[in-house]
């Protein structure tokens, strides 16, 4: 069997559910129905009934959902807001975009924010963590409420990688004032261009967040605030309608997918797996990604392509703190380490478990096994 495995297949989107889209699209378009129509707002409804929060804010993508987040919050210029380093450029931006500073943590061996980093870092400057619940994992949430609780922090998570991910039976999201989402079309929800929403069971986080996104403008048309243009299109809310209706099977097959690799690669000592779907009660993953950690990675990310296998280096391998231009400060040693190992390994809905055997195949035969 020859393989053709790429990382992310953007052209099976649409004939997944051709005809459905197809219909929806048509549908919006015949009725001129663009900007803020039903769509949109049935879309608000849905996310918001599957995550059971009372909010849920559509709007253009996943780092404005991040922006408007933090601006509608109490966080000030100056402030200093804990991010991890091992995540996208798009955390730190939007700290920055509000006149706060980012602080750079570490993280722990599932990849996600470090508590006892995040402890070292807090001083009397601190006003916010941004826990990044990274490849549809929700990071251990227990000791970072804690400190936010006894520091008077405020938390803003950054979910894009998490929709309905959970860590004690609550959500990526609903543990902080409000959480950032994500529909850029490789996500685990999708759209067909850019897309994001932020959920929040604060009222008045949402009222800012729809004046925000909206020119400032409120139900009577009066302007209250500075807002911009951050909508999510309504075709675009036509086409995630759609996808959540798909979602539980999207992850299903994923966890699928993941359990594959566990019990294909799980006793390679060369490599560090992700922790599998079923080994924690405390977790529940949707895999986002498939993020390993993999001795001599260069050379099997050299080895899977020649044999028609994508993988990805997380960020284009390198991790916040090594954009030495940025000056960007904290302690991230863990981060460092396993950095130049780091590797995703393809996973997702248009990929069929004989795919990941032969990909399993490879990497046996990589490690001489
Ligand atoms: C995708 C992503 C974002 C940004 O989302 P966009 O929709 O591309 O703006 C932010 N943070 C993380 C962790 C992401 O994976």
């Amino acid at each position: 069997m020859m393989s053709n495995i790429p990382f992310f297949d953007y052209a099976s989107l649409y004939p997944a559910h051709k005809d459905e889209y197809s219909e929806a699209i048509e549908n919006v378009l015949s009725r001129g129905a663009f900007i803020m129509q039903s769509e949109l707002f049935e879309f608000e409804d849905k996310l918001s009934n599957y995550l059971d929060v009372k909010h849920a804010i559509g709007v253009a993508d996943g780092t404005t959902a991040l922006l408007l987040s933090l601006r509608a919050s109490e966080i000030q210029a100056y402030d200093e807001v804990i991010v991890p380093s091992h995540t996208f450029a798009a955390c730190a931006s939007t700290i920055t975009q509000i006149g706060a500073v980012p602080i750079l943590c570490d993280c722990c061996e599932d990849h996600l924010i470090d508590p006892e980093s995040v402890e070292k870092l807090i001083n009397g400057k601190t006003k916010a963590i941004m826990p990044v619940h990274l490849n549809g994992r929700t990071a251990n949430m227990d000791k970072i409420l804690e400190l936010a609780h006894s520091k008077k922090l405020l938390i803003i998570e950054d979910a894009c990688q998490a929709l309905g991910s959970s860590f004690k039976n609550t959500f990526a999201g609903k543990f902080g004032l409000a959480g950032a989402f994500s529909f850029y079309p490789s996500k685990t929800l999708g759209c067909f261009g850019d897309g994001g929403a932020i959920i929040t069971n604060d009222d008045e986080i949402a009222r800012k967040i729809k004046l925000f996104r909206d020119h400032g403008r409120n139900e009577e048309g009066d302007i209250e605030v500075w807002g911009n243009n951050a909508r999510l299109d309504n075709l675009q809310a036509a086409v995630l309608l759609i996808r959540l209706k798909y979602y539980d099977e999207e992850i299903m097959h994923r966890r699928l997918l993941a359990n594959r690799y566990e019990e294909r690669l799980g006793n390679i000592e060369a490599l560090k797996l992700p922790p599998a779907p079923d080994s924690s009660k405390d977790h529940y993953d949707i895999f986002q990604n498939y993020e390993i950690e993999a001795k001599n990675r260069d050379a099997l990310k050299k080895f899977l392509s020649e044999k028609k296998v994508g993988t990805i280096l997380p960020w284009g391998g390198y991790c916040l703190h090594n954009f030495n231009k940025l000056n960007l400060t904290g302690h991230y040693d863990y981060t460092e380490k396993m950095r130049k190992e780091l590797l995703l390994l393809p996973l997702n809905s248009s990929i069929a478990i004989e795919e990941i055997d032969l990909v399993c195949d490879y990497v046996e035969c990589f490690y001489n096994l």
